[in-house]
């Protein structure tokens, strides 16, 4: 491949950002043609001894001869860039799309193709999580990253399919008194051997980016479900990702769940972030009504980490805001917190919605809290997140019964 004399070779990965964007909403012919005008546009901004091959789908590969250091492939990466900037003409519309490039550098002549092939491949894949619109040249360290993040994603999959490994804890919510449960929410665990003890938020994040996280919802979901309808816990709250909820058919998904499983909507809380409200689309509007038009409970995760602005809390019936752990970690440490998390309680009850506190892990703050006037607690103080049979052990519910069916589930 790289015989050319003492000069390197450089192999750029590119990948049109939303061209699924383009396919969904003008057509797979003005996508086509998308794919037709942007080879001629690479085609163009390439030298001739230079090579541009289509991979398949919206994916280019060019073989860059000759290239004296990397600053070269970067000047050409740059030249493409700007020229998929100008916008396109499909159909009769004028489409802008950017395009994210990886680009991986032969040490000398003799390169080894499918080594180049694989740090292009690494190098574009670091440029989309960056931001997309941007090129990206291969380093030493995205190797590890990356080779971790598939092993991760495909023992995730794997497990998902099969169903072993991953399991929930359940971390009940106490009254005031401390001793009372309310509820409990599930919190996904990946017992893996290898990735074991691999933290939910990490393996949570890989989920969502590469497409994994509807089918791992789903399954919470139904497991959640399945424990809660056996036992005579209040209520159960599921984490929903952002994602989950830009699904169009998210609503009826959960309420298939509900039907198959038999569980009341009233015993069903969903916990979703800041950002979800953001996210100022039909799509997640619609859904979030028809959940609680079903009697589902829309609790706020993490509140006070987001954005969400008073405009957009009214807008969207929320009936519960979750106290971030962040400030409630702070209280009796920090003079000014306890002034802001009374202001969170206050607005909670301005708003006329419920209010937990998460991550109660003292006396000390519970006893603010309380003096607050916050009603459900969450947090190390009270109960770790349990194995289902601990709970119900803990909440003196349906002894001996769900013991045998938890551990078997566990
Ligand atoms: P979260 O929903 O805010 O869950 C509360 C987190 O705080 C849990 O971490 C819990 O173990 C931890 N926690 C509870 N009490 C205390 C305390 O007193 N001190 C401290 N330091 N931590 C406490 P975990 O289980 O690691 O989960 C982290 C996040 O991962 C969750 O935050 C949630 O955003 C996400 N997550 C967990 N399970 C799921 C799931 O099934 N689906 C989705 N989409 N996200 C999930
Ligand atoms: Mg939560
Ligand atoms: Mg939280």
């Amino acid at each position: 491949m790289a015989s050319h004399e003492t000069a390197k070779v450089a192999l750029l990965y590119l990948d049109l950002d939303r061209f699924k964007h383009v396919n969904d909403t003008l057509g797979h012919p003005a996508g086509d043609e998308l794919v037709r005008q942007t080879a001629a546009r690479l085609q163009q901004a390439i030298r001739e001894v230079d090579t541009v091959a289509r991979l398949g789908g919206d994916e280019f590969a060019m073989i860059l001869i000759d290239v004296h250091d990397i600053r070269g492939a970067e000047d050409v990466s740059e030249g493409l860039l700007q020229k998929l900037q100008e916008p396109f003409k499909l159909a009769d519309d004028q489409v802008f799309v950017s395009a994210s490039i990886g680009i991986a550098l032969s040490t000398g002549p003799d390169a080894d193709a499918d080594d180049l092939l694989r740090k292009a491949d690494i190098a574009l894949y670091e440029a989309k999580k960056n931001g997309r619109g941007r090129y990206q040249v291969f380093a030493g360290d995205m190797d590890d990253l990356l080779l971790r993040k598939r092993k991760v994603e495909s023992e995730l999959r794997h497990a998902l399919n099969g169903g072993t490994g991953i399991k929930l804890a359940y971390q009940p919510i106490f009254a005031a008194d401390g001793s009372t449960i309310l509820g409990a929410e599930a919190l996904i665990r990946w017992g893996h051997e290898v990735h074991g003890g691999l933290p939910p938020a990490q393996f949570i994040a890989i989920a969502e980016e590469r497409g994994m996280i509807g089918q791992l919802g789903k399954w919470v979901l139904h497991e959640a479900c399945c424990f809660a309808v056996g036992t005579e816990l209040p209520w159960v709250a599921v984490n929903v990702s952002p994602l989950q909820l830009r699904d169009a058919g998210f609503a009826e998904q959960v309420a298939a769940i509900l039907a198959e499983t038999g569980l009341a909507p009233g015993r069903l809380q969903l916990e979703i972030t800041e950002s979800v409200l953001l996210d100022n689309n039909d799509t997640t509007r619609a859904a979030l009504a028809a959940l609680r038009q079903s009697g589902i409970a829309i609790v706020l995760d993490d509140f006070g980490t987001g954005y969400s602005s008073l405009n957009y809390l009214r807008r969207h019936a929320i009936d519960k805001l979750k106290i971030d752990r962040s400030f409630v970690n702070l209280l009796g440490r920090d003079e000014s917190s306890v002034a802001i998390v009374r202001a969170l309680v206050d607005l909670a009850d301005a708003l006329n919605v419920g209010v937990t506190a998460e991550g109660v892990e003292t006396e000390e703050q519970k006893a603010l809290l309380v003096a607050m006037g916050c009603r459900q607690f969450q947090g190390h103080l009270l109960s770790l997140p349990l194995e289902p049979a601990q709970l119900l052990r803990l909440a003196g519910l349906l002894p001996g019964r769900d013991s045998t069916q938890a551990a078997a589930s566990a």
